[in-house]
């Protein structure tokens, strides 16, 4: 798929993602509590944030929220986790 595209829908993605902790923080609140692993810290979902270090490590991690594009809640759901790491999605240690 054309990069552009993915990028938009990664885009919509975090509008989603920004509107269901916004508006519907009890759907949020369920799909954590149904998710099963811990985060082990690979940076995947990073992305190409541009608090991360070459060597993949948050430059801000203690203070991460102050990036409007940091999610602590990541994945909310399967959808997130498919749209946000793609093919890459195995590498994330939650699962539902
Ligand atoms: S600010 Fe968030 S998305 Fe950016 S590198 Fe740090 S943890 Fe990752
Ligand atoms: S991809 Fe998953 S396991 Fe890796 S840092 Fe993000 S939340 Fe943690």
């Amino acid at each position: 798929m054309n990069k552009k595209i993915i990028q938009k829908i990664k885009n919509i993605n975090r509008l989603r993602t920004k509107l269901l902790i916004k508006y519907f923080p009890f759907y949020i609140d369920y799909k954590l509590s149904k998710r099963k692993g811990d985060c082990g810290d690979c940076s995947f979902c990073c992305g190409s944030c541009k608090d991360l270090s070459k060597k993949g490590k948050c430059l801000i991690y203690e203070n991460r929220l102050i990036n409007s594009n940091c999610f602590t809640e990541f994945p909310i759901d399967k959808l997130d986790l498919l749209i946000t790491l793609g093919k890459y999605k195995e590498m994330c240690n939650y699962r539902w």
